[in-house]
């Protein structure tokens, strides 16, 4: 086979098709203020909800932790990777989610994928939120369990598919569901979805990487908001590289489970730890993401400000009260030249198109953060003012 010529063609498809994707290359630090090859930009695509990416203190934290424990792990945490700063992080993380255990992953990736290949196999049935991340999806298709997809947010359809199924027999039955979703910016009905569960006996997994940090008065997430605990959901996900800006992920739940998850998941036993020292400075982060409550306040605000300014635009937002604040419209087409309108215009906007979301509703997804300020957001909605003027872009349209 002609590899350069297959593929060659397979990438004009993408092209042709709206779907190809270039990346940015940043100069400097990341942040809202970002240097984008060359120019500078205001960055309202990113997931460093609270500002903490390029925080003076989680950097002073990673230096000291590369000093104490060098550059890398060296190792698994099984062999002999696993070091005191993980350890203490883990403790850290158990804390801060009312868990009585929490297990670093590398990414969150890897703890999805771990995590529902250790629950779940053949003969069990994974249940799954059509909007789930890639990485929930995955993991189940990986497992080798059947995965039921049910439509988006819809707690009685999922219990209806699950009363279908195979009551009473001893297999896995595992409810995932993203906490806050990404691309859509709303919340799972995660005390429905827990009522579900137990009523059906099944396990939920709430996997809130954009939710824990930003939601809920102490940052504790969707599950802050609902008010559950572990006995409600028993596995609860979190990733380092949103909200606490820096990077990796972990699970939490009750002692057997991150007991079973040491023995039995594939991508914690069968990788290297994490740098000792990003445990170090997400040790930090999780400090000031807890301590700084006012970050949390003016993130609030700032949404607030945006959508009501978005409004009176008339442009056509989802029931999102969270920092991520997408703009639907529609064509793959459309949302790449506005997000290119936008770059021109001084902004970093995602285009974010199909497979990451549904095809027909691409859009932009327009991320706010702590670390803005009310003019910049007056700004962005200023060129978005500009932007819903041409027609070309139908922004505000509903596809
Ligand atoms: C980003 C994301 C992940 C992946 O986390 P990484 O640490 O970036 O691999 C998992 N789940 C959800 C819902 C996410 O948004």
């Amino acid at each position: 086979m002609d590899l350069r010529g297959e593929l060659r063609a397979r990438l004009a498809a993408l092209e042709r098709d709206g779907l190809y994707r270039r990346r940015r290359v940043l100069e400097g630090p990341q942040g809202v203020d970002v240097v984008v090859e060359g120019r500078q930009r205001v960055n309202f695509s990113g997931n460093d909800y609270l500002g903490l990416a390029n925080h003076p203190e989680v950097v002073a934290a990673l230096r000291r932790g590369a000093e104490d424990y060098g550059a890398g792990a060296g190792a698994a945490h099984l062999v002999s990777g696993h070091g005191r700063a993980h350890h203490a992080l883990e403790e850290e993380l158990a804390e801060f989610t009312g868990r009585e255990r929490a297990l670093l992953f590398s990414t969150g990736y890897m703890a999805n994928l771990g995590a529902i290949t250790a629950l779940a196999g053949r003969g069990d049935t994974v249940f799954e939120d059509r909007l789930n991340h890639a990485s929930l999806l995955d993991g189940a298709l990986l497992s080798g369990a059947r995965l039921k997809r049910y439509p988006h947010a819809d707690a009685a359809a999922l219990r209806q598919s699950l009363s279908a199924g195979s009551a009473g027999d001893a297999s896995t039955r595992l409810i995932v569901s993203d906490g806050l979703f990404s691309m859509d910016g709303d919340v799972a009905p995660v005390a429905e979805l827990a009522a579900v569960a137990r009523e059906l006996d099944a396990v939920l997994m709430i996997d809130d990487a954009h939710g824990l940090g930003v939601l809920g008065g102490r940052g504790g997430g969707v599950l802050e908001l609902a008010d559950l605990g572990q006995d409600a959901v028993p596995v609860l996900v979190g990733t380092l590289g949103k909200a606490f800006g820096t990077f990796g992920a972990f699970v939490a739940g009750c002692a057997e489970l991150i007991e079973y998850l040491i023995q039995r998941a594939r991508t914690y036993l069968y990788t290297t730890a994490l740098p000792p020292a990003m445990a170090e400075a997400s040790r930090a982060a999780l400090r000031l993401a807890r301590e700084e409550s006012w970050r949390r306040g003016h993130l609030h605000r700032l949404i607030q400000r945006f959508r009501a300014g978005a409004g009176q635009l008339g442009l056509v937002l989802m029931p999102s009260t969270s920092p991520i604040q997408p703009v639907v419209l529609g064509a793959n087409a459309s949302v790449v030249r506005a997000g290119t309108a936008l770059f021109e215009a001084g902004f970093l906007v995602g285009a974010i198109r199909p497979p990451t979301v549904p095809v027909g509703t691409a859009r932009l997804r327009i991320t706010l953060s702590a670390a803005h300020t009310e003019t910049q957001v007056d700004s962005l909605l200023a060129a978005l003012a500009d932007l819903a003027a041409r027609p070309e872009f139908r922004v505000g349209a509903m596809p």
